[in-house]
């Protein structure tokens, strides 16, 4: 007999719900706990997982193999080539191990709960005891409601009973117990298990050598290095957190997205190490308090994910509000392209995409100005923008960027108004004052003084972007914008 735990999005030892009830079976049961992973290429495939993110995972798990395996306990990785054979995997697995309990933790996309319910099944008819958990947010997905129950798509109202919640119950934020050693034999028994080497990337979602090495430079993996990371923002940065977090220069947030999307990290644990570092036992929604501010942010992760739950169909690339599935998009390919390698001709857009290239990662200010210039200065279909980012992003998350790419194009739950047009010109002399961003990820502007930064052709600065090749702008944002006004009014209206 043994015990299995499924690891999914949730790649860590401590404060990990399915993992610790597995381990909490294996030792009352006295038999050894199994850990299991379960590469998917046509899952990466299907969701647009991108090569970075794949990175990341596969070396994630190397970490957490090396620390399970000094617990005695093995991870077992597998690649299994169609998704559809996963679950009937996992059983055989399962009967080949003599494994009569398996836990793990929920994933809420429509895909997943599929998935899971086909599991359900398999192993009820198996006599083999399923147990699926909510660990990955810290309030359950469809938890809060109104008082009158009904389902909730705004922030604010919503993030008060996000904080309500947890101070009337204190224990969603306890820390669940890491697992400790296998029984003596464990690693003699699954010996292969020990040996058996984690599986390369697929050939289509693999980097290069040089990406590679930037990357593992660039992002550190497992959990110590997720920690660390944590209580180095809490120590210098959450203070502030409230005034500087627009800033895209510097290092004002915490880079945690890749690490709560891997779940090396918990929700759980970061919104607890911030309110224990004030002192607090629950949030607040004081928007002039750092510490409570970003735990608002870490919020918004499990509001989008709620958001998801209620309304499955943003999984199908229709817009929440069903109004704005008629607006006329432009399908513009050089327009696209320009967005895309960051040669628009707006510093601040172009600092931002070319951030991405070089870092899969985008400061969340910028995340919405590339969205909103897309899909409202460019007109292009604001999928096309949430697609890219999926297959670019270290941390890329169906709910959030879903939920991101709706409030920018207007079109999603809790959204800016779509009559609220970005000026790319304005965002960048509002966040990025001194033009340190842009002078840092566009190396044709560094030498472009002062203002003109945020408008070199338009501020005299034409020579030095001229000699350096820096792009015209390729729209005019006040034409745009009036192209914009009146492509989401006919849109609305046509429904
Ligand atoms: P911090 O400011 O330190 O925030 C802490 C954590 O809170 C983040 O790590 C993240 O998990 C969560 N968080 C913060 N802001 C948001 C938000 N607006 N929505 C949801 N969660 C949030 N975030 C992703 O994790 N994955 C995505 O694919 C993603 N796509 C986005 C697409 C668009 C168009 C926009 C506007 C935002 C998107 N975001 C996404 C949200 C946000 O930009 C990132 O979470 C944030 O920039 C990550 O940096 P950080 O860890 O330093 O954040």
């Amino acid at each position: 007999d043994a015990v299995i735990h499924w690891f999914k999005s949730d790649l860590r030892l401590r404060d990990n719900k399915g993992l610790s009830l597995a381990a909490e079976k294996a030792r009352v049961k006295g038999v050894p706990l199994i850990c299991l992973y379960l590469v998917s290429p046509q899952d990466f495939v299907a969701h647009l997982t991108a090569p970075v993110r794949v990175d990341f995972v596969l070396r994630n798990l190397a970490d957490l193999k090396r620390r399970l395996a000094e617990l005695d306990v093995p991870l077992y990785v597998e690649s299994v080539a169609k998704r559809r054979h996963l679950p009937g995997r996992l059983i055989e697995l399962c009967e080949s191990w003599g494994v009569k309990h398996v836990f793990c933790n929920m994933e809420y996309e429509v895909d997943e709960l599929r998935r899971e319910a086909k599991l359900t099944r398999a192993c009820l008819e198996r006599g083999i005891s399923f147990t699926v958990v909510h660990d990955t947010y810290v309030v359950e997905p469809g938890k809060l409601t109104t008082n009158a129950g009904g389902q909730m798509s705004v922030y604010s109202p919503w993030h008060r009973k996000w904080c309500k919640y947890i101070a009337d119950h204190p224990g969603s934020l306890n820390e669940y117990e890491a697992p400790g050693t296998n029984p003596v034999g464990a690693r003699e028994k699954y010996k292969t298990l020990f040996d058996q080497p984690i599986p390369e990337a697929p050939e289509e979602k693999s980097l290069g050598k040089d990406e590679k090495e930037r990357y593992e430079r660039m992002w550190p993996v497992g959990e110590a290095e997720a920690h660390g990371r944590l209580q180095k923002f809490i120590l210098e940065r959450i203070k502030a957190y409230h005034t500087n977090r627009n800033l895209p220069a510097g290092d004002h947030t915490s880079s945690l997205s890749a690490h709560l999307a891997a779940g090396t990290l918990a929700a759980r644990t970061v919104v607890r190490e911030a309110l224990n570092a004030v002192g607090k036992k629950a949030p607040t929604d004081d928007r002039q308090n750092g510490h409570m501010m970003w735990v608002g942010e870490v919020a918004w992760r499990d509001f989008y994910k709620h958001v998801l739950c209620g309304w499955p169909y943003i999984c199908m690339s229709v817009a929440f509000k069903p109004e704005y599935n008629n607006i006329e998009w432009e399908y513009n390919d050089e327009h696209f392209r320009a967005w895309e390698e960051g040669r628009t001709g707006y510093p601040l857009i172009d600092a931002a995409m070319r951030q991405v290239h070089h870092m899969a990662y985008m400061h969340n200010r910028v995340r919405m100005c590339v969205a909103s210039f897309l899909a409202k200065d460019l007109m292009i279909d604001w999928r096309m923008g949430e697609r890219w980012f999926m297959e670019h992003l270290i941390d890329g998350d169906f709910a959030s960027n879903n939920g991101g790419w709706g409030f920018s194009a207007s079109c999603g739950v809790d959204p800016q108004p779509y009559f609220r047009i970005f000026n790319p010109i304005l965002q960048s002399e509002k966040f990025d004052e001194q033009g340190d961003y842009i002078r840092k990820w566009v190396p044709e502007l560094r030498e472009v003084k002062g203002k003109a930064i945020h408008d070199p052709y338009g501020r005299g600065a034409e020579a030095i972007a001229r000699k350096n090749g820096y792009p015209r702008m390729i729209v005019n944002h006040k034409e745009a914008r009036e192209r914009c006004l009146a492509r989401y009014k006919a849109g609305i209206g046509r429904s």
